[in-house]
Order: structure tokens, then C-alpha cells, then sequence
């Protein structure tokens, strides 16, 4: 019964419940997990909430999180800079780039088109992505949005606007669940995906 917390105990499984996936039985068990441990783990979870909040930015050039700008990514010259796996959100890049094998950059749209929810191209880092692939000499988009309603209309969206520049698209697809996310799928469905992916437009390599 929650009005039988003390307020302390409380305030801290509110907290916890803003958290996705986390419910109030499951708050509980975590604050009184945090209650019985030692209180310098508390001290050192607190500070990396915070530490984190105050470093990572978005990297001014794809859009993936960092903390210095540019990105590890976008600085690094062995990365094929020709090919860009544009991708949803910022999970979405670590989990690619975690699974191994790719190695051109990102393009991180920070969202997804959503007739529904109001969401446009001019929400999501489109006008960025027309000037990286006129100037960065972009050849190949990989489109790695997830398999749901939202990410295919994006994928579309994508597809139709670069296509008839020339660029060669192709869409990752193999192995991943419809109504999945990018985020949970383990290394081998994605290293899968990849390697496995469509060509949708553009020329024949
Ligand atoms: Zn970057």
C-alpha cells in the first residue's frame, strides 16, 4: 500500500516508475535493493545519472550522442565516409555499431515521420542529411529505421527523396521482428540484417 512508505522511500519509487519497463512492484524492489546496499553505491548511481546528463551532447554532424563534438565517428578517417547508415535514434547507431562489421557513419534522425503524432521531415535532421550527401560525397544510404509503421514510412521517405539523386539505397531487413526495435536485437539478427539487406534504388555495384 503506498501510503504506508515512508516519504523518502516514496519519492524515490516515483522516480523509478517514470522509468520505461519499470512498474510500481518493480520500483519497490529496486529502492529497497538500494536500501540495503551499501550507501556509497547509491552516492556512485546518483552521480553517474547526473555525470551523464552533463556530458553527452548530440555530435553536430550526425547526430548521435557524444561527448565531444564531433563524434569518435565522424573523426575518425578510416571510417568509409561514402557509405551513411541512417538510423532512427541514437540506441538505434550503438546498437549497429556494438554488433560490428560496419564501417562507414551515421546519420541519426532523432525521431521517425508519424502522420499520428505530428512528426514531419522538418522534426527530424533531413535538411542535415541533404547537405552531408552534397558534401561529403555520400554514394550509398543503408536505412536502418525499425520495423514498424512509422519506420517504414521513414524508410520510404528516405527513399523517395534520395533515389532520384543518384545514390544507391538499401534497407536492412532480414532477421528483424516486425514491432521490434533495433535496440534489443541481439548482435547476429543485426550482423544479419546488414549483410543481408535489400537493395530497394540505385545502381548495381
Ligand atoms: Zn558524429
Amino acid at each position: 500500500m503506498a501510503g504506508a512508505f515512508p516519504p523518502s522511500l516514496e519519492i524515490l519509487v516515483t522516480h523509478l516508475m517514470k522509468l520505461p519497463t519499470i512498474g510500481r512492484r518493480s520500483a519497490e524492489r529496486l529502492a529497497f535493493h538500494l536500501l540495503k546496499s551499501p550507501r556509497e553505491q547509491s552516492v556512485e548511481l546518483s552521480e553517474a545519472v547526473v555525470r551523464m546528463k552533463d556530458r553527452l551532447r548530440r555530435c553536430s554532424r550526425c547526430f548521435n550522442i557524444t561527448e565531444d563534438d564531433p563524434c569518435a565517428i565522424c573523426r575518425d578517417p578510416s571510417r568509409d565516409s561514402k557509405i551513411l547508415c541512417v538510423v532512427e535514434d541514437a540506441p538505434d547507431a550503438l546498437a549497429v555499431e556494438s554488433a560490428g562489421g560496419f564501417r562507414g557513419r551515421y546519420h541519426v534522425l532523432e525521431g521517425c515521420l508519424s502522420p499520428l503524432k505530428g512528426v514531419t521531415a522538418g522534426d527530424l535532421h533531413i535538411a542535415e542529411l541533404d547537405e552531408r550527401v552534397a558534401s561529403e560525397g555520400v554514394e550509398e544510404l543503408i536505412l536502418a529505421m525499425n520495423p514498424s509503421v512509422d519506420g517504414e514510412a521513414t524508410a520510404l521517405f528516405v527513399t523517395q527523396r534520395y533515389a532520384p539523386k543518384g545514390l544507391r539505397l538499401s534497407r536492412i531487413a532480414l532477421g528483424l521482428p516486425m514491432g521490434g526495435s533495433l535496440e534489443y536485437a541481439d548482435e547476429q539478427t543485426l550482423q544479419h540484417a546488414l549483410s543481408g539487406r535489400t537493395p530497394i534504388s540505385g545502381r548495381e555495384s
